[in-house]
């Protein structure tokens, strides 16, 4: 290597979220340089399992020459071209045509943007847009959930119910407000905050409210099997629109294609990123409903001012394509759900293992371990120890990547591993967690319990 890339890291690279001084003092912990399979591989030649498929993306692995292959070739022929206005083109159009061939029901219409924060921020001005043209231009407000992680765009920081992205720059926008989540609660009672929220605020103020199915950032929360249908229910009490943000749970990582499905519940619009190209290329996008479709088509006068450069995107829409042919292929919504099953076997069987693991989850490839004092009370660590950080760096020490949640004093590992991952490769995971959580244990000693 002729340069110095950690010193230069350290000059010139602000990273996303992530700690600017301790970058200073530390310099990055790991240049990656090779991805295979659910392998990553640093310069120095370390190679690491990545658990959490680097940001819960890379759905059908690294390495995957196919995807380099389609889109070498679209370059060749036609790099980049404009959407905008009459403009059109060739793989913007079939991937459009297949996304509403695989999204549930009558979601049939796709809006392209350039990844996860555009989509929510694209669907709360749609939602919008189509109250103006239905008549009723007061319903602006977005309803969304405490510990929602919808990105950091304008409005979707503002979406996202994690209070730390508002305050890094006071962007917090009007019209936005938050329920509870079914985190710790029964659907019953995080019915009944959603119902007080919408009648505190006034339900012909209120646009559109926006869930994950499963809450990825907020520590992979998986809801109770009755709550979307009774999220469903309140919405269509009250005419708000439902979107299904999809952008961690689209393209086969719940075991099904989008994780809606798991419970059978439509959405109006629902937004996606990450896996449509597992991570291969920045793109992502609104599938809405024929509803609003309809509506845009009949009343949607002049012209909709809202695009990004990048909408539809030649290149990005022919290897989402080739992507989601794979995804298909090879039955990885299927693998996914049957790996997810065989994770959370093993997390049991740990469990009885060590003193600290609490709750352990999965579905399909989205999992989670938490650490806890007491696990018959549920009662958690002091956030000082810092024992999902010490736990994540003991799993780095043993060649496993994945990533802690610790905000309201919890201590989660999440898992959201390629969806091409085998047994012999899961039970590999379990075992690594099995050996960092003992060696946890053994380092917060006796005084912690
Ligand atoms: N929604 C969810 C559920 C996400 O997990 C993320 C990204 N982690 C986003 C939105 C934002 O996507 P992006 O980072 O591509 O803007």
């Amino acid at each position: 290597m002729s340069k110095n890339l950690a010193e230069l890291d350290q000059k010139h690279f602000i990273h996303p979220t992530s700690s600017i001084q301790q970058q200073q003092q530390h310099g990055p912990a790991y240049i990656f340089e090779k991805g295979d399979g659910i392998y990553l591989t640093d310069t120095k030649g370390d190679t690491y399992i990545d658990a959490m498929a680097s940001l819960w993306n890379v759905n059908i692995g690294h390495g995957r020459s196919e995807l380099g292959e389609v889109a070498k070739e679209q370059m060749e022929k036609l790099a980049f071209s404009s959407a905008f206005s009459t403009f059109s083109h060739e793989p913007a159009i079939l991937l459009a045509e297949k996304i509403a061939s695989i999204a549930p029901g009558s979601l049939n219409a796709v809006f392209f943007t350039s990844g996860g924060s555009e989509s929510n921020d694209t669907a709360f001005k749609l939602a919008r847009h189509y109250w103006k043209l239905k008549g009723e231009p007061e319903r602006r407000k977005i309803i969304s959930r405490k510990k929602a992680y919808h990105g950091v765009a304008a409005a979707s920081t503002s979406a996202t119910g994690i209070p730390q992205f508002w305050d890094m720059a006071g962007t917090f926008m009007p019209d936005f407000v938050h329920a509870e989540t079914p985190y710790e609660k029964s659907t019953a009672e995080a019915i009944e905050s959603m119902r007080q929220v919408i009648e505190h605020e006034g339900p012909e103020t209120i646009a559109a409210f926006i869930a994950e199915p499963v809450q990825g950032a907020g520590g992979v929360i998986i809801p109770p099997d009755d709550y979307f249908q009774a999220i469903r229910n309140l919405c269509d009490e009250y005419g708000i629109l439902f979107i299904a943000d999809e952008i961690i749970t689209g393209f086969g990582r719940t075991g099904k294609m989008f994780g809606m499905e798991n419970w059978n519940v439509q959405p109006d619009l629902m937004t996606f990123a990450k896996g449509v190209t597992s991570g291969y290329i920045p793109f992502g996008g609104v599938v809405v409903s024929d509803a609003i479709h309809d509506m845009l088509k009949e009343r949607s006068t002049g012209t909709l001012f809202h695009g990004f450069t990048y909408s539809g995107h030649p290149t990005a829409s022919a290897v989402a394509l080739k992507n989601i042919e794979i995804l298909e292929k090879e039955n990885l919504p299927a693998n996914a759900q049957k790996m997810g099953e065989r994770l959370l076997e093993g997390f049991k069987k740990i469990r009885n293992d060590t003193q600290i693991i609490g709750d352990v989850r999965t579905i399909g490839l989205l999992g989670a371990v938490e650490l806890v004092k007491d696990p018959a009370a549920n009662e958690r660590f002091p956030a000082e120890l810092g024992v999902a950080g010490k736990a994540i760096h003991a799993l780095y020490d043993h060649g496993v990547i994945c990533r802690p949640v610790t905000f309201d004093n919890t201590d989660i590992i999440c898992f959201a591993p390629p969806l091409i991952i085998n047994e012999e490769q899961i039970d590999t995971i379990v075992e690594k967690v099995h050996d960092a959580v003992v060696a946890v244990e053994k380092t917060i000693g006796e005084n912690a319990f």
